[in-house]
């Protein structure tokens, strides 16, 4: 498999895939290990995990670039997403005692009820490339705390960075038998959905999604599914900064190249400050850096994968010939490398595509509404529900909104973040379970009741 970098179109590096063979002998290997894994105390767990964040931290120029160089992210935003990736390592590293401990819930004359938290065994990783270490760490950081033994497939543009926390998390005391990589693309992920795991965490697209959980339903084993978004986010007439709230947003709508699950897709403006939101907020985008991402200073680099110019282009094609207004961008950037313009329309509505598909690129558009009435139709009328944004000045006037979209986060004055501390879900096409948080923890494993009378 080739690995290419996207801001020059060389070739990086040749690895060699993953077979049906070599991937369940790497199976039998974690089968095996698993319950000594098991055995080892949580607080050791803990250790070897805490250990791993501060290899990251050591090796983060080194690891930032071989981000940058596989997947075209700015070298900064890199950098950012490995710092995020600690905060997560530490939240999940420090509260997974508390929740991954058994718990005695009653003891009354003589009988205890207690409950055990026991790993689901094997899990399986089918991950995305846009934050390859935040969404991998998601799930294998937990998995590993619990006890299970986990085979990560990294996205097949984020191979190099999967291969790499492999090496840390090794070097950090997890052992061989207990974490895997599998090399490949969509063909090694078949074979892993046709291999007898005992649960299965998938990262990325609603069609691979719902693919994934069909495939694997009749093995009755937990399937959770992380999957992509159309997020809205509503600004209402009561902002009294419409400068900052511009450039605010059009950093969670561009931020990765809008390549993040929970970028902002799709804007909101009440018309009594639409004109000055839409002029700031173009402002704002034209003032952006674009170029090559190892470059200090860049904010929009290339795009990861070729094959999305063409959907971006379709998707702003479209909206033209159905009475979109161009405000700036609107095509691929004519130099090498998957380079698009990032690009902002008005006068859109929801029978264009930009406004129901996810274009997960630096494509956005911006609809003005009468009122909140209309805003919450607008946010509601979707087939995602990963998170949804408000921003006002009045937080009881947002929460009440927020309380009326059918989404997993709701954001007040911010937009397109994620902590650790919060269950990360989607509902609807976003997909359905949590990572993060105390339940994210509890995800990987299976809650055993023990009535023990003494
Ligand atoms: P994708 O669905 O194309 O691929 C995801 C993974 O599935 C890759 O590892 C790929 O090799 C594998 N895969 C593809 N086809 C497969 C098949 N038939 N069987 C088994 N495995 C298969 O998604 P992507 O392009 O990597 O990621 C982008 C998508 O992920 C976007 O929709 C984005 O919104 C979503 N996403 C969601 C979250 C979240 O937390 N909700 C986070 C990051 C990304």
């Amino acid at each position: 498999m080739q690995i290419i970098n996207p801001a020059t179109e060389e070739i990086i590096k040749e690895v060699k895939e993953d077979t049906k063979e070599s991937l369940f002998e790497k199976l039998e290997l974690l089968r095996g290990n698993q319950p000594e894994w098991q055995k080892v105390p949580i607080a050791e767990r803990v250790k070897v995990l805490k250990k791993f964040s501060d290899l990251i931290e050591k090796n983060i120029e080194d690891l930032a670039l071989t981000l940058t160089t596989e997947v075209g992210k700015p070298l900064q935003q890199s950098r950012n997403e490995i710092n995020g990736a600690r905060k997560r390592i530490k939240w999940l590293a420090e509260n997974a005692e508390k929740y991954l401990s058994a718990e005695t819930m009653t003891f009354e004359e003589g009988m205890e009820e207690k409950i055990v938290y026991e790993p689901l065994g094997v899990v399986c990783n089918i991950s995305a490339w846009n934050y390859p270490y935040l969404v991998g760490i998601n799930v294998f950081v937990p998995a590993l705390l619990a006890g299970n033994a986990v085979m990560y497939k990294p996205s097949e543009y984020a191979t190099l960075t999967g291969l790499k926390i492999e090496k840390l998390l090794k070097e950090a005391g997890v052992p061989e038998k207990s974490f895997q990589v599998a090399v490949g693309g969509r063909e090694v992920g078949e074979q892993l959905l046709d291999l007898p795991f005992d649960g299965y965490f998938f990262t990325g697209s609603y069609k691979t999604g719902k693919y994934i959980y069909e495939r694997v339903a009749p093995k009755m084993v937990v399937c959770q599914c992380e999957l992509g978004g159309k997020d809205p986010l509503y600004v209402a007439d009561d902002i009294t900064d419409i400068k900052a709230v511009a450039a605010g947003t059009a950093d969670g709508a561009f931020y990765n190249n809008g390549q993040s699950c929970c970028a902002v897709e799709r804007i909101y403006i009440h018309e009594k400050v639409y004109d000055k939101y839409v002029e700031e907020f173009t402002k704002e985008v034209n003032s952006w850096k674009v170029g090559l991402p190892t470059e200090e200073g860049i904010y929009i680099g290339p795009l990861t994968r070729k094959g999305q110019i063409d959907l971006l282009t379709q998707q702003i094609e479209d909206a033209l010939r159905q009475g979109a207004t161009l405000e700036t961008g609107g095509k691929r950037i004519d130099r090498g490398g998957y380079y698009f313009e990032p690009t902002v329309l008005t006068n859109v509505n929801h029978d264009m595509a930009v406004m129901k598909d996810e274009s997960f690129g630096p494509v956005i558009g911006i609809m003005k509404v009468q009122n909140d009435e209309e805003a919450i139709r607008f946010m509601q009328d979707t087939e995602y529900g990963l998170t949804a944004a408000v921003y006002s000045s009045d937080k009881a006037r947002a929460e009440k909104i927020l309380e009326q979209i059918n989404a997993g986060t709701g954001y007040w004055n911010c937009c397109d973040r994620v902590s650790p501390a919060l269950p990360w879900s989607g509902r609807k096409h976003s997909g359905f379970g949590a990572t993060l948080s105390h339940t994210g923890l509890r995800t990987f494993t299976k809650p055993k009741a023990f009535h023990l009378r003494s």
